[in-house]
């Protein structure tokens, strides 16, 4: 149960400082949110390729969530410039513990994500527990707010018919357009679509028992109104 969390009134409310304080006074915001970022495997990976974005995860498990906290605390100690000379010294990378089924507009802002992840998000199999699904007809209109015009989702599932379902929510939206992966590397997006692919502990796991990889990517897009 959520009884637990506190989300905040509004984004303008939310103190980004305590997250980010390498960054505090510079105005970001996360551009790159993990929904249900697991043990954090995508973002540490992340993290030093894009040092001056903000990422964050968002994890429901308390106990997880303290993992990847701790994972953080660790790697910022242990990068510090003083010990290590370190490409990065993982300011950027932050989680917090949310139901991301919740209030998500409550943390973002309008139009501030460039890059929004859901990997290998939990099936829930039986139809009756279809609307528990983190993509829905719903969940997607706030997605389409809190992402940029020309910001992507990544979406990747070792389950097919989850695949097919993610895939078939957000072509029917009409915020969001489907891009192929080759164009997504033509663009530069390939070490970021590796890490979607491999950096995960979820995707270790598949890769260990020789699973399959559905891979969708989608691409926010302005909404074009006619006269
Ligand atoms: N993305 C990670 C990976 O690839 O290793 C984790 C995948 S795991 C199968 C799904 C994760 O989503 C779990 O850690 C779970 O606790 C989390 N989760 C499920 N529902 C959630 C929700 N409503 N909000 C936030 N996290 C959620």
């Amino acid at each position: 149960s959520d009884h637990a969390l506190v989300y905040p009134a509004s984004p303008a409310e939310y103190d980004w400082s305590t997250h980010y304080p390498a960054f505090a006074g510079s105005g970001k915001t996360p551009a790159f949110a993990d929904i249900g970022c697991g043990f954090g495997g995508l973002l540490i990976t992340l993290a030093p390729l894009f040092p001056d974005t903000l990422m964050l995860g968002l994890e429901i498990r308390v106990q997880v969530t303290q993992y990847v906290h701790d994972r953080i605390a660790a790697l910022r100690a242990t990068s510090a410039p003083q010990i290590s000379p370190h490409p990065s010294s993982y300011q950027n990378v932050s989680v917090i513990r949310a139901n991301a089924m919740k209030f998500l507009p409550n943390f973002f802002p309008k139009a501030s994500l460039t890059s929004l992840f859901f990997l290998f998000p939990d099936p829930h199999f039986k139809a009756r527990k279809h609307k528990a699904r983190i993509i829905s007809s719903t969940l997607l209109a706030e997605y389409a707010y809190i992402l940029a015009p020309g910001g992507l989702v990544y979406t990747i599932t070792d389950v097919q018919d989850l695949a097919q379902w993610m895939r078939a929510h957000l072509e029917a939206h009409p915020l969001f357009q489907f891009v192929e992966e080759e164009e997504l590397r033509k663009e530069g997006k390939g070490p970021i679509l590796d890490a979607v692919y491999g950096s995960t502990e979820e995707g270790k796991k598949v890769e260990r028992n020789g699973g399959e990889k559905w891979l969708a990517c989608f691409r926010r897009i302005e909404m074009h109104r006619q006269a």
